[in-house]
């Protein structure tokens, strides 16, 4: 895509923005005319990105957002040469399997760690930066398995529930302080992570006969969503929890849960 420059644009974080959906909410907020700082823990993911949007309004670090202390250097970098976050997209997130019964608690913490306490590390930080500078939106990458357990899910519902819990805490505590926090909820979504299961047909076909409108949803499609809970045209929308599946959580009691 092209980026044309524009006037300093609101500055926007996005962590786990490298590829996937957090790639198509960086490519939407340049495209809204916002300067845009990404975090990830994928340096090569991050040079790609540079080289590809080639823009002076992308600015990227390579950043673990379950690192309190390397959070806050980063920030503090950030907020000296940039000013503070107008608003903040929590996307990164990993998946690990696994039946209860047999579960590691390895595996069980690894995705708390990313997908709850990263989120809570970074809204609490860029939180403070907003309370001292008059507001902003923060918008957390749920999932529909905040709303529908997933079996062979292992943490994964429980850490997406928490941060659209968190979300909510972060709307009725800094409403007072002109922030917004809502969670967007994808259903199945075509990215790096999710390649393998829509490569093979014996897990995708299962999948694709759950949705309504009949198709996977494309990163742009959720990234859309965002944009609009961070834009002013969402100024009354908090501490909600918007589902973006095409429809999939509709009729949960129509195909069989299969085991894995
Ligand atoms: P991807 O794996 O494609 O991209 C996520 C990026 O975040 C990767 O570069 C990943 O690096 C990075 N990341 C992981 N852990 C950290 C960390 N501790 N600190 C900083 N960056 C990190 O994911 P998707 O685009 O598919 O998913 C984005 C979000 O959407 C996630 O929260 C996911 O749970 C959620 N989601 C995705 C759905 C889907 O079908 N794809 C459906 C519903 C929700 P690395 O690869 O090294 O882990």
């Amino acid at each position: 895509m092209t980026v044309e420059p524009t006037e300093q644009g609101p500055l926007t974080v996005v962590t786990g923005g490298s590829r996937g959906i957090g790639r198509a909410v960086v490519e939407q907020a340049l495209a809204a005319g916002h300067r845009v700082a990404v975090i990830d823990v994928r340096a090569d993911g991050l040079a790609e990105l540079r080289s590809e949007l080639a823009t002076d309004r992308l600015v990227t670090a390579t950043v673990d957002i379950t690192d309190p202390a390397a959070v806050d250097r980063w920030l503090t970098g950030l907020v000296a040469e940039h000013g503070a976050p107008r608003s903040l997209v929590n996307n990164a997130g990993i998946v690990r399997r696994g039946l209860l019964e047999d579960l590691d608690i390895a595996d069980w913490r690894a995705v708390l760690d990313v997908n709850l306490t990263g989120p809570f590390i970074m809204t609490q930080r860029v939180g403070r930066q907003m309370i001292a500078h008059g507001g902003g939106s923060i918008v957390s990458i749920g999932s529909v398995a905040s709303l529908a357990w997933t079996v062979g899910g292992s943490s994964y519902p429980s850490s997406k529930a928490g941060v659209a819990m968190l979300m909510r805490g972060a709307a009725l505590e800094w409403g007072q302080y002109g922030i917004r926090a809502n969670t967007v909820s994808p259903g199945y979504t075509d990215t790096p992570m999710t390649k393998a299961t829509w490569a093979d047909p014996e897990t995708a076909n299962p999948r694709l006969a759950r949705i309504p409108l009949g198709r996977i949803a494309q990163p742009v499609d959720i990234a859309r969503v965002v944009l609009f809970l961070c834009s002013a045209e969402a100024g009354y929308v908090t501490g909600q929890n918007i589902v973006v599946d095409g429809g999939v959580l509709l009729s949960p009691l129509l195909a069989p849960v299969a085991r894995e």
